[in-house]
């Protein structure tokens, strides 16, 4: 199997954003669209609770990830790619990246830097397209998707770090079935893993000996928008999202880690939605205000987030709440 497409199909790569779409696809639906120049992304975004993978792979995988992007490049016939960089990042890697950089851009590839301001919404791709571009930072209504017509109006393929590192590990016959895995915890370093991606939570957390010896449930996949489960579903659940593991005593106060949540929407919800801007907020006022939670007005809200507001950050609230209800509190939601 010589072509890279056939083999990034075979390996069933996906994405490691959080959507997890199918690698190979998003490639095709770029390579078919109309327009003549096409634009590779690297989204180096990662601002979600949790979260801090990318970085990482940035550190020790610089030339992995700039290969993934050159491939991807190659693949579609272009020469015009952009990184999103989280702002603190970029200062912390520019001294490795760099020379990388300037190796390509001697064979005609072009690298633009984009520094963000770190924010949760800045990820979402049609949101960054729109930072990159000078405007507002907010979702754009799709379709238009990305693939058919993203940044400046072009056919745009973004991706991950993870993902374009894994199609360079491809390319080179040395892929794992593997993900990267941010563990964190009560007083545990927060640390990034490599590890199968066939792992149940439970296997996670002992094989990297943070198993705890305490009563604990977990938040997986994010830590704002991220699933959260018990013990038991421990032993089956495997990773989903973006790869954030974070345990929690089994004591923590409802009204704090719900107030922790809150807080985060409040502050990351962009405004361009009434749903999401004023739940947001209305949510983390109600907490701050009681003392007790108040179960019966804050679904309410938490319910209308979840089903009028614009994109997936206003969206997400939902699966926090309720599963931490259902599966840890044993409320019904
Ligand atoms: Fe912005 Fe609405 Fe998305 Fe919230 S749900 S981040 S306000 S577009």
């Amino acid at each position: 199997m010589n072509n890279l497409l056939d083999k990034i199909k075979a390996a069933k790569l996906v994405g490691r954003g959080g959507a997890g779409y199918p690698t190979a696809a998003k490639w095709e639906m770029v390579k078919k669209a109309s327009g003549q120049t096409k634009v590779v992304i690297c989204n180096a975004s990662e601002g979600e609770l949790g979260v801090f993978k990318d970085f990482h792979i940035l550190k020790k995988f610089p030339q992995d990830v700039v290969k993934g992007m050159v491939l991807a490049m190659d693949y579609l016939g272009t020469k015009q790619a952009y990184f999103n960089f989280n702002k603190k990042y970029y200062r912390r890697i520019i001294l490795k990246l760099d020379p990388i950089l300037k190796r390509y851009e001697a064979k005609g590839y072009r690298f633009t830097v984009y520094e963000e301001k770190p924010s949760y919404i800045g990820g979402e791709e049609t949101a960054l397209l729109n930072a990159i571009e000078g405007r507002r930072i907010e979702p754009r209504l799709k379709p238009p998707y990305p693939c058919d017509a993203g940044l400046f109006g072009k056919p745009t393929l973004i991706h991950n770090v993870e993902t374009l590192f894994n199609v360079a590990r491809v390319a080179e016959g040395k892929f794992e079935p593997n993900r990267f895995y941010c563990l964190s915890g009560p007083k545990k370093l927060n640390r990034v893993y490599y590890l199968p991606d066939s792992w149940t939570i439970e296997q996670i957390l002992k094989k990297t000996k943070r198993y705890p010896r305490y009563d604990f449930f977990a938040q997986i996949g994010g830590g704002a928008s991220g699933l959260v489960i018990n013990q038991k579903q421990m032993e089956t659940q495997k990773m989903t999202g973006a790869g954030s593991l974070q345990v929690f005593r089994s004591t923590t106060d409802p009204r704090q880690l719900l107030l922790h949540w809150f807080e985060f929407y409040a502050k990351e919800s962009c405004g361009k939605c009434t749903p999401c801007r004023e739940g947001s907020f209305q949510l983390y006022e109600l907490l701050k205000r009681n003392k007790r939670v108040p179960w019966k007005k804050m679904m309410t809200i938490v319910e209308i987030m979840g089903k009028i507001s614009f994109c997936a950050l206003g969206k997400s609230i939902v699966i926090p709440v309720k599963s931490y209800m259902k599966n840890v509190l044993k409320k019904r939601a």
